[in-house]
């Protein structure tokens, strides 16, 4: 009998005496099972990726033969580094705008100064170091100098230098290293292997080349995870020293459906999985090539389905269904990899652009919300990351002001250009503060002569909001559930772990118990409400929030077609029994069994 190394989530890795024969190359196939963070198949090359950090930089003594093998290095890496921040250009051009780009040309000055490279070699020849050293001694110097300028520019300048370094840094380690080659620079079929990515992580990503991703952690709704839903990356999280076990290069077959992670496959493993990618391809392309209608139930009921959106990339990918618009566009995507501030044009033409695309539709943009796994790239180094663990949210951007006021600004002027723009506000608390909120918005649409009204609206996702959903209803226009982080902070758990409390997304009854309180309080004022949290683009689940009285489902866009499908073969009076079985449940278990009826029903309706 072969021997097969099988991992479990929580357990560590065993030998298995499974009836699975061994690959041809005598390397004993690995198994895994983790959790599916996005849907997909893959079969690729893994790469261990594990972010460069700027550690202790050593001096090695390299002696007078070794110095030209030095100056090599730091020739092939200046290159290396060269190519890819002109690729980073291009996309950040692509995706942010020229002033954005800029900065990347400002670097490769930098990297191409002649005065520089003499510096370096010089610093390699007179003390025999090696380049790291070199680099590494030549940049804290003229950090030294930036730091003790007067001008504020010059002094931010070091954060650029601190870039370079580690940007050099990081290509002068052995190749197959960790770190190297970076994340845009991936071969194709890569499958890339990694503790945990960070959403910045996910947009440096050549997303051309990616397969699937594999992490040791990370949630279903951490980010991360939701990026790669909405790109169409397979993710399979909670596979435990997946970076230690796997080697770069090595055979590896994701089934995100399944949450199996196999690699250095058997041929009778390759064969069946091969089958089953097939099978789910076809099935996939059939679903996105019906060309569907709006949403509706089966008795005509109209739902409306919109998209949440980090990025204006996200809507080039063709989900074979028309979407209402966007619910949730997550402004501060556009900034994570930011090195500063976002200045008011640079927001004015994310937010221009995104309406451009929706034409006319409905969006909804929400104001910056850093913290989470969420840090702009300009705050890395500073103690507003400690900040913003203790105070995020609206209350943060209320109090540090400045970026708020920049933001609204912008999307007061692009809403006088787009009227489809409308404001939401990220964890409010309560009622006073949103009003503090919209009396800002009211008053920065007056010093800007904005003609038409701006529609305020609040994102319900702290338990305080839900019960101050009364007084936050008397100074929204809408209100948009968000059950990701109303999950982790009811139910004790962290989104960005695997199998953690808050996992159980929607499906615990306090959860359900709190949408449907929100939605019975907004439905008698009145006032649209919409659930914007990942469970809304759980088909089944989407079907019992429907059941619950919701009209606006804000989702996934990778999910659109999938349910709308579900929602096609349900009657109304079905969905709302459901729902009702689903909020009288005192168990978790309960409520699965309402959620099964559901699929039980669509399996029905589609034999
Ligand atoms: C939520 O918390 O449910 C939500 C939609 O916001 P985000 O995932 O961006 O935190
Ligand atoms: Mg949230």
């Amino acid at each position: 009998m072969d021997r097969v190394l099988v991992k479990m989530k929580h357990d560590r890795c065993a030998v298995f005496d499974g009836a699975l024969p061994s690959n041809p190359g005598g390397i004993p196939m690995k198994k895994w099972k983790g959790t599916a963070m996005a849907p997909g198949f893959a079969d690729g090359r893994a790469f261990i990726y594990t972010p460069n950090k700027l550690g202790e930089v050593q001096r090695l003594d390299v002696g007078k033969d070794g110095v030209d093998r030095e100056i090599r290095r730091f020739e092939e890496a200046v290159a290396l580094a060269e190519e890819e921040l002109k690729v980073l250009k291009i996309r950040v051009l692509h995706e942010l705008g020229e002033s954005e780009a800029a900065i990347f040309d400002a670097h490769i000055m930098m990297l191409k100064d002649p005065d520089f490279t003499q510096r370096i070699h010089t610093g390699i020849a007179q003390a025999c170091s090696n380049a790291e050293y070199a680099i590494h001694e030549e940049l804290a110097s003229v950090i030294e100098k930036l730091k003790a300028a007067s001008l504020p520019y010059l002094r931010e300048r070091t954060k650029d230098m601190a870039d370079i370094e580690m940007r050099l840094l990081g290509h002068l380690k052995a190749p197959g290293q960790r770190g190297s080659p970076q994340l845009g620079r991936i071969p194709p079929d890569t499958v890339v292997v990694a503790k945990d990515l960070l959403p910045s992580d996910t947009f440096a990503l050549n997303r051309d080349n990616v397969v699937a991703i594999i992490t040791e952690t990370g949630g279903r709704t951490s980010h991360a995870s939701i990026l790669c839903r909405a790109l169409g990356i397979p993710k399979v999280s909670g596979i435990e020293e997946a970076t230690e076990t796997l080697q770069s290069g090595e055979r590896v077959l994701v089934d995100a459906e399944n949450a199996t992670v196999v690699a250095s496959p058997t041929g009778a493993y390759l064969s069946r999985f091969s089958n089953v990618q097939r099978q789910y391809q076809q099935r996939m392309k059939a679903l996105r090539s019906r060309k569907m209608a709006d949403c509706s139930t089966k008795d005509g009921i109209r739902i409306f389905l919109h998209a949440n959106l980090g990025s204006t990339a996200e809507l080039d990918i063709d989900q074979g269904h028309p979407i209402d618009g966007i619910g949730l566009f997550r402004s501060e995507y556009l900034f994570l990899q930011s090195r500063r501030r976002p200045t008011l044009e640079q927001h004015y033409r994310a937010y221009c652009a995104a309406a451009h695309r929706m034409k006319g539709k409905p969006l909804i943009i929400r104001t910056m919300d850093f913290g989470g796994d969420k840090y702009p790239s300009f705050f890395l180094q500073s103690s507003k990351r400690r900040e913003l663990d203790n105070q995020r949210g609206l209350l943060y951007s209320l109090e540090e002001g400045h970026m708020l006021q920049t933001q609204l600004r912008a999307i007061i002027r692009a809403h006088q250009k787009y009227p489809g723009i409308e404001v939401m506000f990220p964890m409010v608390l309560d009622g006073e503060e949103l009003q503090r909120a919209t009396a800002l918005v009211r008053t920065l649409a007056a010093s800007e002569k904005a003609k038409g009204i701006l529609s305020v609206g609040a994102m319900i996702e702290t338990p305080s909001s839900v019960f101050e959903i009364d007084s936050i209803l008397d100074h929204a226009d809408f209100v948009s559930i968000g059950t990701n982080d109303l999950s982790q902070y009811m139910l004790a758990g962290d989104r960005e772990l695997p199998g953690s409390n808050a996992s159980a997304d929607g499906l615990h009854p306090a959860i359900l118990k709190a949408i449907h309180w929100v939605a019975q309080a907004a439905k008698q004022r009145n006032i649209r409400v919409s659930v914007c949290g990942e469970v809304a683009g759980e088909p089944a689940l989407a079907c019992l929030l429907v059941g619950m009285g919701i009209r606006h489902l804000s989702l996934n866009i990778g999910q659109a077609a999938v349910v709308s499908h579900y929602l096609r073969t349900q009657n109304l009076v079905d969905l709302e029994n459901a729902a009702h079985a689903a909020l009288m449940s005192k168990t978790l278990l309960n409520v699965r069994d309402a959620i099964q009826t559901i699929r039980q029903s669509v399996k029905e309706a589609e034999a």
